[in-house]
């Protein structure tokens, strides 16, 4: 079956027996799909709002090699991470992008990811050499991926708009990049059109209800409002920041959320070329990125308790885009910073009140909702092999191992600007329902046109229902924060 969404209706139609089900279309719960699937598992996806619409299409987009973790002094850890870009690099194809990164040192600003005590700006710059050569030596490191250590004059030759006075040299370090949404796109083709999973957007699950060993499941289609129930030997939820649905509402983990702003600026104003910046200091003490995406350069992240929006569409507010401005204007010299649009996402951050978790340290966490249903939260994009998997292998007797991925040229050729050939393809294998899918998820067009790709909006709009969407489309733009 193609992965549209009147074969994945008609997919369900014929079949409403399955061993797994999966809760939520982020990047964790495809990759559980496209791994159960692989491996013969008869699953099913439920998504209620599109697919990667929450955290999994709203993040910074790094496939961290985990150098963060070495100030904590998690090696470990860090050579899980190292070792897990590897695995990543093979399977993706060219949604793994390495990517250098320049970590510069200034005098007066050491780096925020360190210990206080380590943050001297004499100490700093030592400790953070330690720290590099222990990164390439854990990640067994080729000499031509190892980190650099190059001067003040080579360092504004590479990067001519960074601030002069007060830096001292910098380092320069390999980590990798993705495209988030488009990942979590290609995972549930690969489920789908080579595994024979059902994957599903806009449909709501309305209550689960246990009867001997199976769980019978409502749904209700949002589109065209036609209820369906099928059962479920397992359920996974991979729910991000949300609760569980119906009456397992109560159990659903203790989360707290933390939120992330980003803006996209046309071209490469701050001059960084085909690099990525890590900006030591912000004003919280926290550290930043300026990164290239596409020809574009993507400035972010906060790390914010409060977030605008909904749940489900968050969007950055004119705080959140001063303080990423502002810190800007310290780190490059730029008069006037010029933004095309702006994003923010949630992350579920463990509640320490919670209980029956684990794996807390790397960032994720599940938790026992019943016999055979577990709710999994938290985490990193880069992480998200390691969790689907180990979260299958709690439910199954066997091991999962994700596939070379397919279909990845595809949707990364898709172009920025409205094309006929490619709204087709995105109808046809990627599932889309409204226009905003095709504009937000599947395509870069609201990212990288003013208001949101509006101008194209007459073009999109020819090939949907504008009765009932073009209404619907411009709200969706505006909450996002783009019109
Ligand atoms: C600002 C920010 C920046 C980040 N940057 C990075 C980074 O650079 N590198 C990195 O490794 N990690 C990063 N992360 C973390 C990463 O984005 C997340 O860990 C990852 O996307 C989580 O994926 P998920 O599938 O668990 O959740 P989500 O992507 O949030 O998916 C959960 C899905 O479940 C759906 N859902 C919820 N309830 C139901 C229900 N009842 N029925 C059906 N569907 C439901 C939601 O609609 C949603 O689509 C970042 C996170 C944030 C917030």
């Amino acid at each position: 079956m193609n992965f549209s969404r009147l074969d994945q209706i008609h997919s369900l139609e014929e079949n409403n027996k399955f061993e797994l089900l999966v809760i939520g279309g982020g990047v964790v719960g495809s990759a559980i799909l496209e791994l159960a699937a692989s491996q013969g598992i008869n699953s099913l996806l439920i998504e209620k709002n599109d697919f990667s619409s929450g955290a999994s299409s709203r993040s910074t987009k790094l496939l961290h090699g985990g150098i963060r973790y070495l100030p904590q002094l998690q090696f470990g850890l860090v050579r899980e991470s190292l070792k897990e870009q590897k695995i990543l690099e093979q399977v993706l194809g060219k949604l793994y992008k390495p990517l250098k990164l320049l970590a510069p040192v200034f005098k007066d600003n050491g780096f925020s990811d360190l210990p206080r005590i380590l943050q001297s700006n004499f100490i700093a710059p030592i400790a953070f050499k330690i720290g590099l050569t222990l990164y390439d030596f854990l990640g067994q490191r080729k000499k031509d991926q190892r980190h650099t250590l190059i001067s003040k004059e080579d360092t504004f030759r590479l990067f001519p708009k960074l601030k002069k006075n007060k830096l001292t040299k910098s380092f320069i370090f390999q980590d990798a990049q993705t495209e988030d949404a488009k990942l979590v796109l290609t995972l549930l083709r690969n489920a789908v059109e080579i595994n024979n999973a059902t994957a599903l957007n806009y449909v709501k699950i309305t209550d689960i209800i246990r009867t001997g060993d199976m769980y019978k499941v409502s749904l209700i289609d949002d589109i065209n409002k036609k209820k369906y129930t099928v059962e479920s030997k397992k359920i996974i939820a991979a729910t991000g920041v949300h609760n569980l649905p119906g009456m397992y509402e109560s159990k659903s983990s203790k989360i707290k959320l933390s939120g992330g702003a980003h803006l996209i600026l046309e071209g490469d104003p701050l001059g960084i070329g085909k690099n990525g910046v890590l900006l030591p200091q912000t004003e919280d003490n926290r550290v930043m990125f300026v990164l290239p995406w596409t020809g574009n350069t993507i400035v972010g992240t906060t790390d914010t308790e409060e977030f605008s929006g909904s749940l489900d569409r968050p969007y950055a507010n004119s705080k959140d885009k001063d303080y990423l401005i502002r810190h800007i204007k310290k780190y490059f010299n730029i008069d006037e910073v010029k933004y095309i649009s702006s994003w923010t996402g949630l992350r579920a951050l463990i509640d320490s009140s919670g209980t029956n978790s684990k794996n807390i340290s790397r960032g994720h966490f599940y938790k026992n909702i019943d016999e055979n249903f577990i709710q999994i939260s938290g985490g990193k994009l880069t992480g998200f092999r390691v969790i689907a998997k180990e979260s299958l292998e709690q439910l199954f007797s066997q091991n999962f191992e994700l596939n070379k991925q397919e279909f990845v040229d595809s949707i990364l050729n898709l172009e920025s600007q409205f094309n006929y050939k490619d709204l087709q393809l995105c109808l046809n294998h990627y599932c889309v329902v409204k226009p905003t899918d095709y504009l937000l998820r599947r395509t870069r067009i609201s990212w990288f046109n003013q208001n949101g790709g509006k101008s194209f909006l007459d073009k999109v709009m020819v090939h949907f229902d504008s009765t009932l969407y073009l209404e619907q489309t411009i709200e969706e733009l505006k909450d996002e924060g783009l019109l």
